[in-house]
Order: structure tokens, then sequence, then C-alpha cells
């Protein structure tokens, strides 16, 4: 027996697209979704407190933009969103700062028409699953740690456990079980889909894990701070100009106003390029706190109450973003589906408009669901 026709690793917004897409085309198969993450969300996921269950921080993506023209596609899947309130205009001001302090309304990220979630960005995947009006099985906490092909199915095995799932295709979303980098950050001895389908048994398999190795991504070391201060009157994004980002190797500050007159703060690191193994990994951390606290009071020159609330804030810790963005070799779409092995991929790595960002994501998970709704569960 199969737990489901198609299992989906990662819960992100692309999985989470290409779930909804493939129910909004009325494909009959069963789907299972397993996610490492407690919750929906991916780069986009929404950070909550155990002490303060009412807190919520978006401490990845905050927003993201669409570019025009917009596939028909991916704009049927985002009607229901936009109708029912979950997508919509961002309500802060995006503004950018100078190496000198000096602040601009203009330009750049402040000239995007920014989109957010409502009431927070993980919101989006919740809405996407929720729109299989519960045909789908969920299963968070789950890091998927081994593949295996077995005959004409998949099976997943999770990290640390013998709980498993199998199903006859299988899609990644998120490179981690098919992308090199995995083997220093995790310690891991190979790549899980390579152990899984040996080389030159599918041709399309092998190019597509052949670009995944080539392919590189942005480290991000985004610090997080509770603010004792209301902060709806600031705006919701500060980015810095790109000199001002080579200059504090920082990309922007995200405020995000909490119902309790408190603000949480992002500040958005640039990598260094050390390497990051599980023993560098704490030191790193600590550095990269200390590092990013020091440099606020320079970068909010502008705004000294917000300043000096910062000198008061409480940190909630840096969360490690190991690939925020990719930057380079793109997978072309032709393999995004690699039919002899049943397996096939989706996420911002996939090459078309809005490449390394939230609406490629989206796209890649819109296109794989057309061209696998055309397939008999
Ligand atoms: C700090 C930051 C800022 C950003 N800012 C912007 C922005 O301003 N605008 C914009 O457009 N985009 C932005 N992005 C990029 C945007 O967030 C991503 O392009 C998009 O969210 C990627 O979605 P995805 O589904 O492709 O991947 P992901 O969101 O990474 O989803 C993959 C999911 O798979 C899960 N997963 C991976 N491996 C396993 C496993 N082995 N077992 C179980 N689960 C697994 C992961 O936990 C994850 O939830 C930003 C990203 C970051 C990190």
């Amino acid at each position: 027996m199969l737990d489901a026709d198609l299992v989906v690793i990662g819960a992100g917004l692309s999985g989470c697209s290409l779930i909804a897409r493939l129910r909004q085309l009325q494909w009959p198969g069963t789907m299972a979704v397993v996610e490492a993450g407690r919750g929906p969300g991916g780069r986009t996921a929404t950070r909550r407190r155990r002490d303060e269950p009412h807190w919520r921080l978006d401490h990845g993506a905050p927003g993201f933009h669409l570019e025009d023209p917009l596939a028909e596609s991916v704009q049927s899947l985002l009607d229901p969103l936009r109708d029912n309130g979950v997508l919509r205009q961002a309500k802060g001001a995006v503004m950018s700062v100078d190496t000198d302090g000096s602040i601009s309304r203009s330009g750049g990220p402040a000239d995007r028409a920014w989109l957010e979630g409502e009431p927070f960005m993980a919101s989006l995947c919740e809405a996407l699953l929720a729109m299989n009006d519960g045909a789908l099985s969920q299963h968070f906490g789950r890091r998927v740690r081994t593949l295996q092909r077995d005959g004409d199915h998949w099976c997943v095995v999770q990290e640390g456990s013998d709980w498993q799932l199998r199903g006859r295709r299988l899609v990644l979303s998120g490179s981690l079980l098919a992308h090199p980098r995995s083997l220093a950050m995790l310690d891991w001895r190979q790549v899980p889909l390579r152990e899984a389908v040996p080389a030159g048994q599918d041709p399309e398999l092998d190019q597509a894990l052949e670009t995944l190795a080539l392919s590189r991504a942005e480290v991000r070391w985004n610090l997080m701070l509770d603010l004792p201060l209301n902060g709806d009157q600031y705006p919701r994004q500060i980015w810095l100009t790109p000199e001002a980002q080579a200059h504090w190797r920082v990309e922007r500050l995200v405020l995000h106003p909490q119902a309790d007159n408190r603000t949480g703060l992002v500040v958005h690191g640039l990598d260094s390029g050390k390497t990051i193994t599980p023993e560098t990994q704490p030191v790193l951390l600590k550095q990269e706190e200390q590092r990013l606290r020091q440099l606020l009071p320079e970068l909010l020159k502008a705004w000294p109450e917000l300043q000096s609330a910062c000198e008061r804030a409480e940190s909630l810790g840096v969360m490690r973003w190991g690939a925020s963005q990719p930057i380079d070799h793109p997978l072309p779409p032709a393999l995004q589906w690699c039919d002899a092995s049943g397996v096939g991929f989706c996420g911002d790595y996939v090459d078309g408009p809005g490449f390394g960002r939230a609406e490629g994501a989206i796209r890649s998970g819109v296109n794989l669901a057309q061209h696998l709704s055309t397939l008999t569960p």
C-alpha cells in the first residue's frame, strides 16, 4: 500500500503552490507533504515564540513583488488568495539609507509594488495548503534524510528515526536532498537523491543533479530583536544602498509591529564567506549577533527613537539561512520532471521569471503542476 500518489518534500511557497495548483486543476491523485519545519512557509516562514503566544516575526522574506506579465496559470492560483485577503499590498513604507545615513524614499526596492501575507507571511503557504479541503496528508517537524527508489515507487525516511512514507512519485522543493552543500553543513556523506538513483540510470536526472551541484546560493545571518517601542509609524523595510551594503555587510532592516505595542526587528546580515560546519556554526552565530548589534546605532542614525529602543532590545538570536536566494546556474524547466525516475523539482532555483525570488518559487510549482496534471496518478 502506498501512502500517496505524490509525495512533496517541503512546504515552502513552491511546494505549496504545486499542491494547490494540482487541486485547482482537479488532479485526482492523493498527495502528502513532508516538511522539516514546524509549519508551512519555508523561507517565507513566520517565527513564533513559546514565551509570547501572540508574537509573530517574518524572519525570512518579509514580502515580495511580481513582475508583469504574469502567466495566467500563476494569476489563477493567486486570485483566491487576493480575494480572501491573505495576499495583499504591503502596508508599511520601503526606504533606503546610504553609507552617510541619508534617506531616500524612491529608487530600487522602494519603487517595487510589495506584496505580503496577511496577517503574516506564513499565512500564504497556510492558505495554499488549505485549498486542498483536507484531501492532503501533512507531516511537519520531519526532516527527510534518506530517499529510496524501490521498484516503481519512492520511500522517504526521516532523519534519526524509522518514520517513512511511500509514494508513486516524488517532488523535492528546496535543493537540500539534491545539492552537495548539505554534505559539509549537515555532515552527510552523499547527496541523498544520488544515493537513491545511481548515475547512468536516468540521463535527465543526471543532468539535473549536475546543474544543481553547480548552483550557488547566498547565506544570510538574520539577527532578530524585540524592541520596546510601537513601530507603526516606521518603515516596514529599510534597505541599504548597494554601496552601504558592501560597507556594512547588511542588506536591509525589517520592522514587524506586534499587537502589544512592541516591534520585532530583523537585521538581514550578509555573509562573510567563512566555512560553515557543525563545529564552526555556533561560534559564527555569536560573532554575527555581536557584529550586527554593534552596527545598529550607525544604521539607524536617521531614526533616533528606534536607535535608542535597540539599546534596550532583547535579542531573539540569529537565524542562519543556508541558502537564502540562489544566484546562478538555474535548473532548466525541461529538467523539472525526470520521468524515468518519477522524481521532480520545484523551487526558486528553476530558470525563468522571478528566478531566485518568491515569484520564481510560485511559478515553478505552478508549472510543474501543469505538467503533472497531464499524468495519470
Ligand atoms: C532572508 C530572506 C529574504 C528574502 N527576501 C525576499 C524578497 O524580498 N523578495 C523575494 O521575492 N524573495 C525573497 N526571498 C526569497 C524567497 O523567500 C524564496 O525565493 C522563496 O520563499 C523560496 O520558496 P521555495 O519553496 O522555493 O523554497 P523554501 O521556502 O526553502 O521551501 C523548501 C522547504 O523544503 C523544506 N525541506 C528542505 N529539505 C527538506 C528535507 N530534507 N526534509 C523535509 N523538509 C525539507 C524546507 O524546510 C523548506 O520549508 C528571501 C529569502 C530569505 C531567506
